[in-house]
């Protein structure tokens, strides 16, 4: 979308169908929020029906801090739209920017000249024919598996160890206003109000213990987490949690990868991966297509590297918190301090969006 109304001429493939959901939850930080107000599309998710959430309340062992969501830059409420919601309102501005999106294609390989530059890419679809397209840049926004990334051989340069199990699902009628985000030893738990009038309930334990589990589903565990630290809550779910199936992802390590080279760039997870402890991947996403999109659109010379550096620059603290907060080697004064250092964190990434950026667009 960006690019696209930049002037670009750009092409988007996509193996899977429109609007399909993904594994992930889907809490928005105030950043991403930002952008989808400036590029004119938070109208679009609150029309389908995406609740505003006034509050996140943190719940360390007994204690609650509740914080309201302050009015900031034209934004006073945070969102949590479903992927079914969100991407298809990102794809469709994209198109409507000029972008020609198609699914049901894979790219598949990279097209190289003599020096080694990459100069288009190959894509496939389930019948197997192969097309082949020329590009000036070929952007891997491909996922934490990207495809871009292996093919080009990069490996992490950076990474962060620890990483956590992620359980969740959605129920109707959860009686919490607002986000509430909770931690005890061992174990996150927390319900993030969204489309359909439903509530996404998660739990995060550290991935040993999932390793450990034994016999028991991963309903079970779900349960079991919400139970340790919210008894009302586990029993208000498990008193109806037949009619539901929780999605599971077992966890994987964060990492920095390469941001960009001869005729490539990787942007979002494919470039930089963190746990989903902070529930920052959406979030982080939106803003480095954004300044992505400004560094290719803005030197004129194609060379991205500058781009690279203040990437690793603007993400790396954020990188690190989460390592912290997803090793679960934490006291409650601890978790404390670290969600400080996170909210420093995120408000130096969102003081880089307002220091510039997309015009509103009513
Ligand atoms: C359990 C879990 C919970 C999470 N919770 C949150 C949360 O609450 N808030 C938050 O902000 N983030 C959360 N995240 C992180 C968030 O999901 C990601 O950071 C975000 O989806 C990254 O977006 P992306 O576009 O880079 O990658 P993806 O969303 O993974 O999209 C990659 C796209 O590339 C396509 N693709 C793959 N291979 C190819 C190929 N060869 N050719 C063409 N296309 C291809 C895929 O089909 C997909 O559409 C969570 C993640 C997980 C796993």
């Amino acid at each position: 979308m960006l690019l696209a109304k930049r002037g670009l001429r750009v092409l988007a493939v996509d193996p899977v169908a429109y609007g399909r959901d993904t594994l992930s939850t889907h809490a928005m930080m105030r950043g991403g929020v930002l952008q989808l107000h400036r590029w004119g599309l938070l109208d679009r998710v609150r029309a389908a029906g995406t609740p505003p959430i006034a509050s996140t309340t943190f719940h360390y062992g007994g204690e609650s801090v509740r914080v309201e969501i302050k009015e900031r830059d034209g934004v006073d409420r945070l969102f949590a739209p479903r992927r079914t919601v969100l991407d298809p309102i990102l794809v469709d501005a994209a198109r409507e920017a000029g972008a020609e999106v198609v699914y049901g294609q894979s790219l598949v390989d990279l097209l190289r000249d003599d020096e080694g530059r990459v100069v288009g890419a190959r894509m496939s679809g389930p019948d197997r024919e192969v097309t082949d397209v020329t590009a000036d840049l070929v952007i891997g926004a491909d996922g934490m598996r990207s495809r871009v990334a292996r093919i080009l051989g990069l490996e992490a340069d950076y990474t962060a160890p620890h990483a956590a199990c992620s359980i969740y699902g959605y129920w109707p009628d959860v009686a919490l206003e607002g986000n509430h985000w909770f931690y005890e030893a061992d174990v996150s738990i927390g319900t993030i109000p969204t489309n359909d009038d439903e509530t996404c309930v998660f739990a995060l334990i550290p991935r040993t213990r999932f390793a450990a589990r034994g016999e028991r589903t991963t309903g079970e565990l779900h349960l079991e987490a919400l139970r340790a630290v919210s008894p009302d809550l586990g029993d208000d779910i498990a008193s109806r949690t037949d009619t539901v199936k929780v999605r599971t992802f077992a966890g994987a390590p964060g990492f920095l990868r390469p941001a960009a080279g001869p005729g490539w760039a990787l942007v979002g997870d494919a470039g930089y991966f963190r746990d989903p402890i902070t529930a920052h991947g959406i979030t982080d996403a939106l803003r480095e297509a954004e300044l992505l999109a400004r560094a290719i659109t803005g030197n004129g010379s194609g060379d991205l590297s500058h781009y690279q550096a203040g990437r690793d620059a603007r993400v790396k603290g954020l990188l690190d918190v989460t390592d912290r907060l997803a090793s679960f080697d934490w006291t409650m004064d601890e978790v404390q301090e670290l969600h400080l250092e996170l909210t420093r964190q995120m408000n130096a990434q969102v003081a880089v969006l307002t220091a510039g950026g997309e015009p509103h667009q009513p």
